[in-house]
Formats: C-alpha cells, structure tokens, sequence
C-alpha cells in the first residue's frame, strides 16, 4: 500500500501567505509514486493553491464539509461545492468533535456526502485522556469507527482513509508511543474487519496523527498498521514535511 502524509493547516495563513507556502512546498517536497501527499490549506486557499500545485506532486484536501449538498445552510460548505477542487476531505477531527460539538452522526453523514461527490474522506477517530485514563480506549474507537463507516457500501470503502489521533496527543509536545499506536491501529483495522472483512481492511489506509515531525515520522511509520501520517503543526514548515515525505518514501 501507498504511505500517506497529509498535512493540516488548520485555520493558518491568509490566502496570499497560502499561496506563497505552497510554492515553497512545490520547490521541496519531491514526487515519489509509492507516496501520497496531501495538502489540506484553510476552504479560502483551496482554488489558488489547486491552480498554483502540480497534482501528481500533491494532492489537495478540505479540512471539512457539510453533508448537505446544498440549501440554505449559511456559512457552510458542502462536499459537492468541493467536488472538482479537493480529492480529500478531512472529517470528525477531534477539533470539529470537541470545539464544535460534532457528533458521530454528523461524522457518519459527512462520509456520506464526501463519497458520493467522489471525494475521499480522512475519518479521525481517537480517544480523549480521561477516555484512555479510564481504559476506554478500545470502545471508544470501535464506536467511532462502527459509526463513521457505517453506511458505507464495501465498493466505496477503497476510497476511506482512517486517521488514529488521540486527542490528548493532537498540538501538545507529547506524541502517542509506538506500543499504544500499534495497539490502536490494530482495533481500528480489527473493526473494519468485522464490519466489511478481513481482506477488505488490508486495503484501508491507516493514518497516525499528534505531535509528529521529521524527528518521529520514522518510528511512527515502522508501527505495523500504521500507512502513513496527518500532520498538523509540523505541516507548515517547508523542511519538516518533505522529510517526512522522504522518510516514507524510504520505508517499506
Ligand atoms: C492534527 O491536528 O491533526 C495534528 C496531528 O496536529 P499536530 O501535528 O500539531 O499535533
């Protein structure tokens, strides 16, 4: 399977700040066929970044959608308005699901509306601490698992990309250890087998995400289940995420 970095900008950098990081990173990230590389800037700088990028070299990604495809939803955009514009959409990440109330029906609609407009959805999924303190792990990300894919044909579950972020990991200094993100990534692989079977699962994508850089990308990316890596902080710096880019190119 392909490795995955993909990059979250968050709400950082004004559509001309965008546009001049994307050069930069189009200046240093280097193709490699066995990579895939993300970028999912702010809703604003997707048109500018998507017509200044070379597509084979990265891909573009929303940081989130509506369900909806259209009507009269203010403010909100939806997985058809990005259709033609972003090949993925991050969806539930611990952000939307703890500052913005998102629940698992929202996350499981949201699905939805990414793969019917042909795009691929990044679900995140991932446990807070006072989940993990109490041993809740597991049930946690079964749950959020079971719930985001829950409609999904096994036609479509090519198309899924699934992220481990544990919340408490996500902007802090303290990344997941490798024994936990190998435990987790086998639930979440386990899950999907039970919902869509063994062989099936084999093919989704797992993503590991908190507080990683070049200086962890390697050992995150040795974990077994582990296919790859969503990248916050570490994303907006040029240097950082065409190493991580090299170092999955490198590792088998
Ligand atoms: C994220 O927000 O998805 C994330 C992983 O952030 P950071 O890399 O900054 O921890």
């Amino acid at each position: 399977m392909k490795k995955y970095i993909i990059g979250n900008w968050k709400m950082n950098l004004n559509v001309h700040e965008a546009s001049l990081f994307a050069a930069k990173l189009a200046q240093t990230v280097k193709v490699h066929s066995d990579v895939e590389t993300v970028i999912c800037p702010g809703f604003l700088a997707l048109e500018p970044v998507s017509l200044q990028i070379d597509h084979r070299q990265m891909k573009l990604g929303a940081q989130n959608c509506y369900w909806r495809d259209e009507g009269a939803f203010t403010g909100e955009v939806s997985a058809r308005q990005l259709c033609g514009l972003a090949q993925y959409v991050i969806i539930g990440h611990s952000e939307r699901r703890h500052i913005f109330g998102e629940d698992d029906r929202d996350t499981r609609f949201k699905v939805q509306a990414a793969l019917r407009n042909g795009i691929r959805p990044i679900l995140c999924v991932g446990e807070t601490a006072d989940e993990r303190d109490a041993g809740d792990t597991e049930h946690v990300l079964c749950d959020q698992v079971a719930s985001g894919l829950m409609n999904v044909a096994s036609g479509q579950l090519g198309e899924v990309v699934v992220a481990y972020e544990p919340v408490w990991a996500i902007g802090s200094t303290r990344p997941a250890g490798t024994t936990d993100v190998a435990a987790a990534t086998k639930v979440i692989r386990d899950e999907i087998g039970r919902m869509f079977g063994v062989a099936a699962a084999k093919t989704v994508p797992i993503l590991y995400g908190g507080s990683v850089g070049g200086s962890n990308a390697e050992e995150m990316l040795s974990v077994d289940n582990v296919n790859g890596l969503l990248v916050g902080r570490s994303s907006l710096i040029a240097s950082e995420f065409a190493k991580m880019v090299e170092i999955a190119a490198e590792i088998d």
